[in-house]
């Protein structure tokens, strides 16, 4: 039971984020390691109050990572977390230390990434974030959705566009779908993950961000143009297999309409390969980094 932040131990920061800082602490009755984000109110009250809503809800799948706790911080604090500690971090610690992922390895993160979607999809959450910093990894392992600070439940057809001119967000907008650039274009939300799983994917290929060329520092302007009107996904992923191409062009289909769909997708051959051998893998991947 933690009810103020006088009951935890402060050990070390994890991340810090908009608004946001993630902290690794222990239980000062019982040592356990926790994770705790403290998101300050700050001018976005709403969004936050949002983020603690949805956290209460998506407890029972082993592809999300668990909130045990929420509680107000007092003071100037904010609205605290507590969640289970992801004690490899995130798929974007890994890349940056690994560069290039094997197709096993991202065949079996696909399959998580879908499994957790699927169950997010039933509660009609769209987790409309999904990139490497936000899908997190233990020793063991396993890859777990995490960050729900720009999630939303569904509520029949929206506009999601969200042309902002704020440049902090551009690492965020480099895994949105074209039809979240789209004025007035309408869509059910929930395909918009799809696309920025085909995103992570190829990058786990390619070990660059894909959607623009090697070396280039995208500015809004030519990220918008990749992600509209960019290149093929053939040509990004020159060497891969037939499954790999095939699956990343099912994700990365610029027609939200047409795009796969989970459950189409929990059933694609490069995905639900091999499970036992898919964990391991990555569980010796992660060790070689650390
Ligand atoms: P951003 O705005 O960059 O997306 P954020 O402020 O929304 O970040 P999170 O994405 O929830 O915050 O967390 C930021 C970082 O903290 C993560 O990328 C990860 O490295 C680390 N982190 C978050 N939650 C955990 C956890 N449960 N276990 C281990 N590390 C975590
Ligand atoms: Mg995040």
């Amino acid at each position: 039971h933690h009810h103020a932040l006088s009951d935890l131990n402060i050990l070390s920061v994890l991340g810090r984020g908009n608004g946001a800082t993630v902290y690794k602490v222990s239980d000062n009755q019982t040592g356990a390691i926790y994770a705790l984000k403290v998101v300050r109110f700050g001018e976005n009250v709403e969004s936050v109050i949002r983020e603690a809503e949805i956290l209460q809800r998506v407890v029972s799948s082993e592809y999300v990572v668990r909130c045990l706790k929420v509680f107000d911080g007092g003071g100037d604090h904010g609205l605290c977390f507590v969640m289970e500690y992801m004690d490899a971090g995130s798929l974007h610690n890994i890349l940056s230390k690994k560069k290039r992922l094997s197709e096993n390895v991202i065949s079996f993160i696909a399959t998580c990434v879908l499994r957790g979607l699927q169950y997010l999809h039933a509660l009609q959450l769209v987790h409309r974030d999904i990139k490497p910093s936000n899908l997190l990894v233990t020793m063991r392992g396993e890859v777990k959705i995490a960050d729900f600070g720009a999630s939303r439940v569904v509520a029949g057809p929206t506009s999601s566009c969200v042309i902002s001119t704020d440049g902090a967000c551009i690492g965020t907008c480099a895994y949105m779908s074209p039809e979240r650039w789209d004025v007035g274009e309408e869509c059910d939300g929930y395909a918009g993950d799809v696309w920025s799983l085909g995103v992570v994917a190829m990058e786990c290929y390619v070990g660059r961000f894909p959607l623009v060329g090697p070396g280039q520092k995208p500015d809004w302007v030519t990220l918008v143009c990749a992600i509209c009107f960019g290149e093929n996904v053939e040509s990004v992923v020159k060497m891969g297999s037939p499954e790999f191409v095939s699956f990343c062009k099912r994700c990365l289909e610029r027609e939200w309409r047409n795009r796969g769909t989970v459950e189409e997708l929990l059933l694609h051959p490069f995905v639900n390969k091999s499970e036992i051998s898919g964990v391991e893998d990555f569980a010796s991947c992660i060790a070689s980094t650390h």
